[in-house]
């Protein structure tokens, strides 16, 4: 069951109460690399992210946010450290949310940056984690999870309540155990992610488990699974760890054979292409590709769509129905038309 947290709203995008929990991701770009991060933002909201950060690491940046807003289609989290005079200035120039830790900062420029996030009317992300730990703390979950609390006090003295909070280790266990706490201890919204995950292997699984177990037990608000490699991966792990843990049903789910001896068709390669199709698809549907046929037929009865492969040939099959027999060249932009004929695509 989910604990109800407060709601604050990032741009238009509700986050926290009953509101469904948010796909995050980050830019590789800062806002300065206007076009390049205009580029990225819009390939990451064609395959469904919600929300994007942008780290903001110069004065320079903070202006070019401005710009970035006009172009960005997402609402825009600015990521800064170490300057509180940067996190006025991306306040100012249209930041839909900061995202800050806050013992980098001189601590008396605390108050400037309330003050700018108040008269915005835009929340502060208050992200604390075990790399950047107060150096007096011994790393654990409990330290973490206090960290964060103790400056969210720190901010609520100061008058400022419209915050989100982030916990991240890169340990996955240890991240369950910080956001079960936060989850306990507070009411605010949580932001959920394991922090320098590592490659796509390693940071999915990792990702997996930590946020699954989270999700299942209705903790978090929103979500980003970091990883060293392509951004688009990073949001379709987010889309099946939802739809895995029952959290959010949405998009298209790929059920794909691991291959083996009895395979005469290229179907790894298949299998990849038809993921990144599919990637757009925003309807909760099931699409299945197999090798042959000793389980695809079952598994097409469960698909809306499937393929099937032969010996240099494959079936489509939709809910259970062959519905054409191509040759295995073809049968990508068979499919395709399909999807299109389906009006998923
Ligand atoms: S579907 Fe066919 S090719 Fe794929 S793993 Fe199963 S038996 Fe092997």
């Amino acid at each position: 069951m989910r604990k109800k947290k407060r709601t604050v709203f990032i741009g238009k995008v509700p986050v926290g109460g009953n509101n469904p929990v948010v796909v995050q991701s980050m830019t590789k770009n800062p806002p300065s690399k206007l076009n390049e991060v205009a580029d990225e933002i819009n390939q990451l909201a064609s395959v469904g992210c919600e929300l994007i950060r942008v780290a903001v690491p110069t004065e320079k940046d903070a202006y070019f946010l401005s710009d970035l807003k006009k172009k960005s289609i997402l609402p825009v989290v600015a990521d800064i450290h170490f300057d509180g005079r940067i996190a006025v200035k991306a306040i100012e120039n249209g930041a839909d949310e900061i995202r800050i830790n806050p013992g980098n900062f001189p601590q008396r420029q605390l108050t400037d940056i309330i003050r700018a996030a108040k008269k915005r009317k835009i929340p502060i992300r208050i992200g604390v984690n075990s790399g950047s730990l107060e150096k007096s703390l011994v790393l654990s979950a409990s330290s973490l999870a206090d960290s964060a609390l103790r400056w969210v006090k720190r901010f609520e003295d100061l008058g400022f309540s419209d915050l989100k909070i982030s916990a991240k280790s890169s340990d996955a266990a240890m991240t369950v155990k910080t956001y079960r706490i936060l989850d306990e201890k507070s009411d605010y919204p949580l932001h959920l992610g394991v922090t320098e995950a590592g490659t796509v292997a390693t940071g999915a699984a990792r990702s997996a488990i930590a946020l699954g177990r989270l999700l299942s037990d209705g903790i978090g608000d929103t979500i980003r699974v970091s990883l060293t490699g392509d951004r688009v991966d990073e949001i379709a792990v987010c889309y099946e760890i939802l739809r895995s843990t029952g959290v959010r049903n949405v998009g298209a789910r790929l059920v794909s054979c691991p291959t083996c001896g009895r395979i005469q068709i290229d179907l790894t390669r298949l299998a990849q292409e038809v993921q990144k199709i599919i990637e757009r698809i925003r309807m909760p549907i099931t699409v299945s590709v197999m090798g042959c046929a000793v389980n695809a037929i079952g598994e097409a009865k469960d698909a809306d769509i499937a393929i099937a492969g032969g010996a240099g040939y494959g079936l489509i099959i939709k809910k259970g129905k062959i519905v054409k027999n191509v040759r295995e060249a073809d049968l990508l932009s068979e499919f395709k038309e399909e999807l299109i004929k389906m009006e998923l695509l």
